[in-house]
């Protein structure tokens, strides 16, 4: 039978799969010493168990009653004793954390006796004892027993207009009457009395939260596995709130807005568990502490300071005072926004805490692809209503909506949106993943939405007092009388906390400016940014070329530290006023008139490879020959007919409508295209590669050094590939001009006889595209509207096979590919130039199956040369 339950002595900080983040952790600062109050985790494994059948697997209870025993031995009083009672608090935990989003019971233990035995035992203050006697129902009803919202009402009106603070002992054991009356009522059953039956129905609810719709939806917009489950902690009570010189805060060894190393963190005096990060009351910045309780202060930053050092990075803290004295209730590797990983990192590095390669795996492709996000213009007069705290970074602008089914609702429509609350709390989830911003009026950098947006690495501010928040009448009141309602626009920067009336227009961020070569270069964070990316240069193996098929996009691609073109599409360079060749080809009768409409598209075409070579001299271009049906280029069958229909059309017109006709395809992206355009249409591909050659030697001419790879779409099958080749060849030969020929894998049997279309491609290129697409019979043009959601909702894949790639099948495909592709021709040149190429996991995919290069849109390359470097590192 394995092992469920470890003592916190037992554990430590890397058995997070079996203890959760929270228990490991527990376990960590317990064994280096730190003030942890005692206790117990029971593991993941139980969990899963208990999901799986319904019921606690065999030998948990006795196993869990060993421990606790032991426990009161230690603690030399039982849970829940009369005259002095021992309390725990039962509190989840899974591998990743996931705040806010699962259960915790405080104060288990209490009754109507024990809470006398705890008011003695702490000299007579029957405040505090009723207070968390009120608290243990209230958290037990609802976590346990599934009631919702009417403890929080009974309490308000028992409140009227009065503080917390306010309340008196029998102001708490009037509402501890109270809420045993809301038990009854709602589950026909007395609050049980019995400490261990207590605390054996909160480790179930525990255990039962992690299939809570609010933690399933969670996991689901963080990829988070869902058959993990969650551990359970065991813990001693220890209490905020027995009076002034008690109190409980969250603190951060740095900010984790801008990675600035200092002292972050909220205090608040006389209080439990959630109050901080509810805005129960205005918490005070933990500075304070210093001046209300010295020692305890000092004692705090010298274990925050073991603790970063320790785990050699930011940690996040949960803490408790007792009556002076210091309790560390929580600790975790800290989330941060994107701005903090980089500077947090470099500066870690500077300590010598980690070395270079690691600062690099702590910043990742997505968090660089944050910063590369806009920001508000600064140089626009925009009218500023207010300004709260900066609480996850970026610039969002959209439609006031003041509950999470109105954000729901209108982004559904295409709407920006802006979710206004007083607070958040787990309930609107929904809301703050439909929003393109949160805007709060309470909480601070620690609050729930602060938290959860910078997880999201969504915009938020957070703690905007000066505003007036009306949910019930969906309005919102600024300082000067300005009236905010719903739909109204608003701009809010998640940078400084300004929040801003209107739409306020947004301009590159400094990042983009830094890869541009136009930032200022003693901006730390771009200072941050040049060294991450630099180390990740130096590691990586990959080549990161770009997607670009104009002069611009080349040069920017350059810029960007794009080392080539991977895919430069050429059906672009038939569109607008080309139209009417490509049509003159397609209408072609005999070999003379073809030939003369080719003549005519040729020098257009070499001037545009011109350009992209002058752009990427000394470096590769891959140029594909033109891939898509021809139909595209000719006008709309429907329009085309009902002109020739009303006799509006020209003779010309009829022309084009036979054609159009007869190109027509049922499905078009398995019809007439690519490699079959240039076996069925003599001379088009020539003229595509003639064109290269001469637009090549051109350059050379002028002394230029252009390194064209042709590569040629849609092949199947070798018998395809070469015939194009051995004209391509001829074509080059003639010219002078020395090129790759490749190809395209993209379509599946062209994967699976690899290697023997290597016997004619000097390199292969993986479309991933269209592999998966045709790999999975989806249309990428239709099912991401139609049925994709369902497919993601219901797990079938977590992600789009079309956004990362599917290892398991598109990527089973492509590792034969590279295989067998290499064993008939070892300098095989390989590369990606799918949508995938720029997606940071697919990155890594890459490295792993051993390509040369991906490549991807100019404006993903520094992200993909960081997952690059990260993955080879
Ligand atoms: P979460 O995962 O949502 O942070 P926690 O398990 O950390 O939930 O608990 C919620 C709150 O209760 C936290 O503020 C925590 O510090 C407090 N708390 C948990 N256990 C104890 C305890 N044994 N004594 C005092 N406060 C506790
Ligand atoms: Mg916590
Ligand atoms: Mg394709």
């Amino acid at each position: 039978m394995p092992k469920f339950v470890y003592d916190f002595t037992e554990g430590n900080k890397d058995l997070k799969d079996l203890l959760g983040g929270k228990g490991a952790n527990l376990a960590e600062m317990t064994n280096l010493g730190l003030p942890v109050p005692p206790g117990f985790t029971i593991t993941t494994e139980a969990c899963r168990g208990y999901l799986a059948d319904g019921t606690l697997p065999a030998g948990l209870g006795d196993e869990i009653e060993a421990h606790l025993t032991e426990l009161e031995r230690r603690m030399g009083k039982r849970l829940g004793q009369a005259d002095d009672p021992l309390l725990v608090s039962v509190r989840s935990g899974a591998k990743f954390s996931m705040p806010g989003m699962m259960e915790t019971v405080l104060n288990i233990g209490l009754n109507d006796e024990s809470v006398r035995g705890l008011a003695k035992q702490a000299g007579g203050n029957d405040r505090f004892a009723w207070d968390s006697y009120r608290r243990l129902i209230q958290m037990f009803g609802k976590t346990v027993l599934g009631i919702d919202g009417r403890f929080e009402q009974a309490l308000e009106d028992l409140k009227g207009s009065r503080d917390d603070l306010d309340l008196t002992a029998a102001d708490f054991q009037r509402l501890v009457e109270i809420y045993k009356g809301i038990v009854r009522d709602a589950t026909g059953r007395d609050f049980p009395a019995d400490p261990r039956e207590q605390m054996r129905m909160a480790v179930e609810a525990v255990f039962e939260s992690w299939n809570a719709p609010r933690a399933i939806l969670y996991r689901r917009q963080e990829r988070i596995p869902a058959d993990l489950g969650t551990a359970v902690n065991i813990c001693t009570m220890v209490f905020g709130n027995r009076g002034m010189d008690s109190g409980t805060g969250v603190a951060f060894t740095r900010d984790p807005g801008s990675g600035q190393q200092g002292i972050y963190g909220d205090y608040l005096q006389n209080a439990q568990g959630e109050d901080v990060v509810a805005g129960i009351r205005n918490t005070v910045p933990l500075q304070d502490l210093a001046t209300i309780d010295p020692a305890s202060y000092d004692e705090l930053l010298a274990i925050m300071e073991k603790l970063e050092n320790h785990y050699r990075d930011l940690c996040d803290i949960e803490f408790t005072i007792e009556r002076g004295k210091l309790w560390m209730l929580q600790t975790r590797v800290g989330k941060r926004t994107a701005a903090a990983a980089f500077r947090i990192a470099v500066q870690l590095a500077d300590q010598g805490l980690i070395d270079l390669d690691e600062a690099v795996t702590r910043c990742s492709g997505a968090q660089l692809a944050q910063l590369m996000f806009p920001r508000f213009d600064s140089n626009v007069k925009a009218r500023k209503i207010t300004t709260g705290m900066n609480a996850s970074p970026g610039a969002a602008v959209g439609r006031a909506v003041f509950s999470s089914e109105r954000a729901v609702e209108l982004a559904a429509r295409g709407e920006d949106v802006i979710l206004v609350r007083r607070e958040t709390n787990p309930e609107d989830l929904s809301g703050m993943i439909a929003a393109n911003g949160i805007l709060t009026s309470r909480g601070g950098k620690t609050s729930h939405a602060a938290v959860v947006a910078r997880g999201m690495g969504k915009t938020c501010v957070c703690g905007a007092e000066e505003l007036e928040i009306d949910v019930r009448a969906g309005r919102l009141t600024a300082p000067g009388g300005v009236v905010i309602e719903e739909g109204d626009v608003l701009s809010i920067d998640g940078t400084t906390g300004a929040v801003y009336l209107g739409e306020v227009p947004v301009v590159d961020s400094v990042v983009v400016e830094y890869f541009e070569g136009s930032a200022d270069e003693s901006d730390d964070l771009v200072r941050a940014v040049d060294r991450i990316m630099r180390h990740a240069d130096q590691a990586r193996v990959l080549g990161v070329r770009a997607n670009a098929d104009t002069g611009e996009d080349a040069a920017r691609a350059r810029r960007f530290g794009g080392g080539g073109i991977g895919l430069c599409r050429t059906e672009h360079m038939f569109l607008g006023e080309r139209r009417r060749l490509v049509e003159n080809l397609i209408l072609a009768e005999g070999k003379d008139e073809r030939q003369a409409a080719l003549d005519a598209l040729e020098p257009l075409q070499r001037a545009d490879f011109e350009e992209i070579f002058t752009a990427m001299d000394g470096l590769p271009v891959t140029i594909r020959l033109i891939d898509p049906p021809l139909h595209e280029f000719l006008p709309d069958i429907v329009d085309l007919s009902v002109k020739v229909a009303t006799g509006r059309g020209s003779d010309r017109d009829a022309t084009l409508l036979e054609a159009v006709k007869r190109l027509h395809e049922q499905n078009p992206m398995l019809g007439l295209r690519g490699v079959r355009l240039g076996l069925v249409i003599p001379g088009l591909f020539a003229m595509q590669v003639r064109a290269i050659a001469e637009a090549a030697r051109g350059r050379r001419e002028q002394g230029g050094d252009p390194r064209p790879e042709i590569m040629i779409p849609l092949v199947g099958a070798v018998q395809e590939l070469e015939q194009i080749r051995e004209e391509a060849v001829g074509i080059l030969r003639e010219t002078g001009v020395e090129a790759l020929v490749g190809t395209m894998i993209e379509v599946p049997r062209a994967a699976l006889t690899a290697g023997q279309i290597a016997e004619a491609a000097d390199f292969f290129s993986f479309g991933t595209n269209d592999l998966t697409q045709m790999t999975w019979a989806f249309s990428r043009d239709d099912v991401e509207s139609s049925f994709f959601g369902k497919y993601l909702d219901q797990g079938i894949f977590g992600v789009s096979p079309f956004e990362t790639i599917d290892r398991d099948g598109v990527g089973r495909l492509m590792r034969i590919a590279v295989e067998e592709g290499r064993r008939t021709r070892p300098d095989l040149k390989l590369g990606i130039c799918g949508e995938h190429g720029g997606d940071p996991e697919s990155v890594r995919f890459c490295h792993e199956v051993g390509l040369d290069y991906v490549s991807c849109s100019p404006f993903r390359i520094p992200v993909a040369r960081l997952e690059a470097g990260r993955a080879a590192i």
